[in-house]
């Protein structure tokens, strides 16, 4: 493709996405499509001779687009958000078009420099403890924190011996909670530490793990002889949101010097508003801390930021020294190389979306993206409390509201399947103790007052499909 052609056809692409976003509320926001439809429809062979671009923008429209959860939609209420911005998607693009990879400082210095200030910048504004300056880092996801973490929190355990020796019949404990996400599951068992190392720590009944009994276990293991090694606790859970209590479960983990990895991959970016910085709250005992703005803060995925109070630590975890990757600036020390910060080696300049989104929304921006998605929680909790056949779960925290129909658990599997079907909005549930509920996430970036209102009426309508009359 020569640079004129790119020009021009670049400009379509732009417009394809402009078009979409602009009528997106006009499509149902689910797809109605069956295992297999999609595939079938492709050719079951690559093509021989190259073919124009509009051929696949028109593939885009016809074959892909109804195969697609549409999670920029208006009225996407699902999971967590998935943000996605203009700011971010052209600096995606630059970012794409410039196609360096930032593994060493000194294979593009630019994209370790920008990506050390935006995170710097991101300890002033979600109030984080100072001493995460100079400590973080862009990961693909929260999954790779919790994992690069882990795997330091093994490297500092055991003075190094993991690396050479591998994990073994170490003995180490991971705590968690039943409702900590499932990659810190994975992360134990990528690190070979395997499933049976996770100790799962009692929670209140809000779902916010129990320090004492954390306290607890950590005593009954080092008595057992076994090695307390990380305590991954969360603030803002997938399911529920709920919040364990840093200011209790740090002096523990102190204590017996095992490492805390906090996990706030939705709730944390919420502390760009000072109303909100309680999502924090205790961070200051963090030995990793890390939050998604690939969530809820207007910057497309991937895109999780990770503190480490040491990275001196995840560096020595981390580094493997092949002759092809040496270089002076490596070798000066006055240089960061970010391929020892994570997994893979290459990176993409991924700070760049993050700069863009940073200086086109100003901090004022973020918080009133934020607090926007914080109000429509409100207002739709507030119409769900309105309606006797419904019941909240809990107080609308953040953007996340829990509730469920008074019917049984089939009803409300029934009346989600409905709502869904019916193509309006999106929603997705959850269970606690056994019991079904429906979640309703807010905070799409292109979402209005009157998004929240039409979702509410799609719910209401599907009532009358999904549950028998008499609990209508
Ligand atoms: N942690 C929490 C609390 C989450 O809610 C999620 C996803 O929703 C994750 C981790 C996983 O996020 P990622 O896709 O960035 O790995």
């Amino acid at each position: 493709m020569d640079h004129d052609t790119f020009r021009s056809l670049g400009h379509q692409a732009i417009d394809w996405i402009a078009d979409y976003w602009q009528h997106l509320a006009d499509r149902p926001v689910a797809p109605l499509v069956e295992p297999g439809t999609v595939r079938a429809q492709l050719p079951t062979t690559p093509p021989e001779y190259g073919e124009d671009f509009p051929a696949l923008l028109s593939d885009l429209e016809r074959i892909v687009l109804p195969g697609l959860l549409h999670w920029q939609h208006p009225r996407f209420f699902g999971y967590f958000p998935a943000n996605a911005s203009g700011p971010a998607v052209l600096a995606e693009l630059l970012s794409a078009g410039l196609g360096v990879q930032g593994m060493n400082w000194n294979t593009s210095p630019a994209c370790t420099e920008v990506e050390q200030q935006m995170l710097d910048w991101f300890v002033h504004l979600l109030g984080l403890p100072e001493h995460f300056r100079g400590g973080g880092v862009i990961q693909d996801t929260a999954s790779s924190a919790v994992l690069v973490a882990l795997l330091t929190a093994l490297h500092r355990a055991s003075a190094g011996r993991t690396r050479d020796h591998g994990t073994g019949e170490c003995g180490y404990r991971v705590y968690l909670t039943a409702e900590t996400h499932s990659a810190a599951r994975k992360a134990a068992v990528i690190t070979g530490l395997g499933l049976r190392a996770v100790c799962e720590v009692a929670t209140d009944a809000d779902g916010a793990m129990d320090a004492a009994d954390l306290a607890a276990r950590i005593q009954a293991d080092l008595a057992a002889g076994l090695t307390p090694l990380m305590v991954v606790a969360t603030r803002g859970t997938t399911s529920d949101l709920s919040f364990d209590p840093l200011e209790d479960i740090g002096p523990v983990c102190r204590r017996h010097g095992v490492w805390l990895h906090v996990d706030a991959a939705y709730a944390g970016v919420a502390a760009v508003c000072d109303e909100l910085h309680w999502v924090n709250d205790g961070v200051r005992y963090a030995d990793s801390y890390c939050t998604n703005p690939h969530k809820w803060l207007l910057t497309n995925f991937d895109c999780d930021l990770l503190w480490v109070a040491d990275p001196e630590a995840l560096v020595n975890a981390l580094s493997v020294l092949p002759a092809y990757l040496r270089n002076p600036a490596s070798e000066s020390g006055r240089v960061t190389d970010y391929r020892h910060w994570q997994v893979p080696l290459g990176r993409r300049f991924r700070a760049l979306k993050l700069w863009s989104v940073l200086r086109w929304y100003g901090a004022e921006g973020l918080r009133s993206h934020i607090r926007t998605g914080v109000r429509h929680a409100r207002l739709f909790a507030d119409l769900v409390r309105e309606d006797d056949r419904f019941t909240l779960l809990a107080p609308a925290t953040l953007g996340l509201v829990t509730f469920r129909h008074a019917g049984s658990d089939t009803d409300n599997r029934n009346l989600l399947h409905a709502i869904n079907a019916e193509g309006t909005t999106f929603l997705t549930h959850s269970e606690k103790n056994g019991t079904f509920f429906l979640r309703f996430a807010t905070g799409g970036t292109h979402t209005e007052d009157h998004h929240v209102h039409e979702a509410w009426r799609a719910v209401q309508n599907a009532v009358q499909n999904a549950v028998p009359r008499a609990q209508h």
